[in-house]
């Protein structure tokens, strides 16, 4: 059922967009057989979750993915197996990060979270703040921002989420116009399940999918 799943996704995604499978809740033997498939992206949203199928999947090449919001007391475990830290939302998240990466010698790769909607529930950084305070994360020494992500919030139709999946690419423009460093072909992480393809129409080059890989 994955494999045509996977077969599914991939024909309706160009090659260049990188396909982030979002494993949480789903088990070691659905995470092998999906990176069996040619998907070595595998996202998480819970550290812990993540630390015990990082521990058994050793060894397979996986880049692992955090996600979901991530507190300060799970960051010193989080940058010791993640890749790409995707939901980075605060100066004070960043701080942290960029001192337990340190402890490790390591350089953290993230994604600052944007959250281009007014939701208030969800979080991330709000659109107005985001230039600033990515201005003072990039001095940071031991992060390397990648790029920005979004969840855009739950709309009726894929296309009502358009608006939110611009704004975060109209960020990435204003981010490189104002010169904080070059962020041309930085990472736009949007769209999921519901959402992927007005998501990549709008210049997401990395799309998050949990139901449409394992759920098919
Ligand atoms: C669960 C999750 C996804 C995947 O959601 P689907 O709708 O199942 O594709 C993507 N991004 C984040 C941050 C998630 O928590």
């Amino acid at each position: 059922m994955i494999r045509e799943s996977i077969f599914k996704v991939r024909e309706r995604i160009p090659s260049q967009v990188i396909i982030v499978a979002i494993a949480k809740t789903r088990s070691v033997e659905e995470i092998k057989e999906v990176v069996g498939l040619g998907i070595d992206n595998i996202g998480e949203n819970k550290v812990q979750e993540a630390i015990e199928k990082y521990n058994e999947l050793k060894g397979c090449g996986i880049k692992w993915h955090m996600v979901g919001h991530l507190q300060t007391n799970k960051v010193k475990d989080a940058v010791k197996i993640f890749d790409l830290i995707q939901s980075v939302d605060s100066l004070h998240l960043a701080l942290e990060i960029d001192k337990q990466a340190a402890k490790i010698n390591k350089v953290q790769d993230v994604l600052i979270e944007v959250k281009t909607s007014s939701e208030a529930t969800k979080s991330g950084l709000k659109t107005q703040e985001a230039a600033g305070v990515i201005k003072e994360i990039s001095a940071l020494k031991n992060i390397n921002i990648k790029g920005l992500m979004t969840i855009a919030p739950a709309v009726a139709l894929p296309q009502d989420a358009r608006p939110y999946f611009r704004a975060l690419r109209e960020l990435r423009e204003k981010i490189c116009d104002i010169g904080i460093w070059d962020f041309g072909f930085g990472i736009l992480s949007m769209g999921m399940t519901d959402d992927f393809e007005v998501a990549i129409e709008e210049g997401s080059n990395m799309v998050r999918l949990g139901r449409a890989i394992f759920e098919g």
